[in-house]
């Protein structure tokens, strides 16, 4: 039905390192594909990024990257809330709240937490990285999130925010909507490094010529693809034990809409060589307009600046209705 209420989805990026081809397709694309069904609500979350150690000039110019980003792959200010997080010091005030509404074991079991203070052994980590999940909780809850698309690794933290959502709701009344997370429909959604296809390829990635970044010049681009890591067999097939060409058939389909079997059947009889220069030159046709776009942005500040000024001042509107009736519930005088 036409005038029928849409759900809403909310979705965030940490701008801590450089957007590349693994969050394009493992979330970028979605969030564009989202805003036909839902109404979006897309933040820049520079309020995570210092839970861990970041140069501050990098997080400020990112913070602006990543919205000229989500500007240029098709993310539309019109459709969609796009802001950046720390605009809206709501979710900082209701992380206080809520962290007076979550239990020390429930933030305690958090295995992404464990996982970290394990790797920083003596140097420790900080009281902000294990209280991430009660701010995620709070950038959710503030906008009446019904979904929430996720990937595996914080499909604990959703949990904790259902479950911090319903003892408010059970404490006090009923006051926030209760999340879910949703999975998208896009088949293809891991992608792996090219130098190393059993890591997925991360922006934190050390070897970064497996990397291919959305910013990548063309060269970069061809050089990385000739370099790309396959097998000492010669057929171009997905298969298991065939993790190189899989990967790179994968990011062919993404690139080029064809299904992965189009692709097999296009290169059948092909050398390695000839794939890997193709699959490259299917990632700068795609990436060409994208970087033109996103060129168009950064080199326009003060648009860019306007379009995260009334993007803050929506998100704003819907936070603080969200964050009075919290206050208003637990006590305070608003
Ligand atoms: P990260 O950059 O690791 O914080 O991830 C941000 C988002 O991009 C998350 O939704 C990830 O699942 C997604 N993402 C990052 N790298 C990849 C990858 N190699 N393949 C698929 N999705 C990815």
């Amino acid at each position: 039905m036409e005038n029928e209420k849409r759900k809403i989805a909310y979705s965030a990026l940490k701008p801590t390192g450089d957007l590349q081809l693994g969050n394009y397709i493992g979330a970028l694309r979605n969030m564009v594909a989202m805003q036909e069904q839902f109404d979006c609500v897309y933040t820049v979350a520079d309020m995570h990024s210092i839970t861990v150690d970041v140069v501050p000039a990098d997080l400020r110019r990112r913070s602006y990257d990543f919205m000229a980003m989500f500007l240029a792959i098709g993310l539309d200010p019109e459709k969609s809330i796009l802001f950046v997080q720390s605009h809206v010091p709501a979710h900082a005030e209701l992380t206080w709240v809520l962290n007076c509404n979550t239990m020390m074991g429930e933030a305690n079991r958090m295995t992404q937490y464990k996982d970290k203070s394990r790797k920083a052994g003596k140097a420790g980590i900080n009281v902000g990285l294990f209280d991430y999940p009660v701010l995620m909780a709070s950038d959710i809850l503030l906008y009446n999130a019904d979904v929430v698309p996720i990937g595996k690794d914080q499909q604990q933290h959703l949990e904790l925010a259902r479950t911090i959502a319903e003892r408010f709701n059970g404490r006090y009344s009923p006051t926030f909507v209760v999340p879910e997370g949703y999975y998208g429909t896009k088949t293809t959604s891991k992608i792996y490094s090219l130098t190393d296809p059993t890591a997925k390829m991360g922006k934190t990635d050390d070897n970064l010529s497996g990397v291919v970044f959305l910013l990548d010049t063309p060269e970069t681009i061809r050089r990385k693809f000739t370099k790309a890591v396959t097998d000492s067999d010669c057929e171009i097939r997905a298969a298991a034990n065939k993790p190189g060409i899989t990967n790179l058939l994968n990011i062919y389909s993404v690139m080029t809409g064809k299904t992965v079997k189009a692709a097999e059947k296009e290169f059948d009889g092909a050398s390695y060589a000839t794939f890997k220069e193709a699959v490259g030159e299917a990632v700068i046709e795609f990436l060409r307009p994208i970087q033109a776009e996103y060129k168009r942005y950064i080199g326009d500040k003060a648009e860019l600046e306007r379009i995260i000024r009334s993007g803050a001042e929506k998100a704003s509107r819907i936070a603080y209705k969200t964050l009075s009736k919290v206050y208003r519930k637990v006590g305070f005088i608003v």
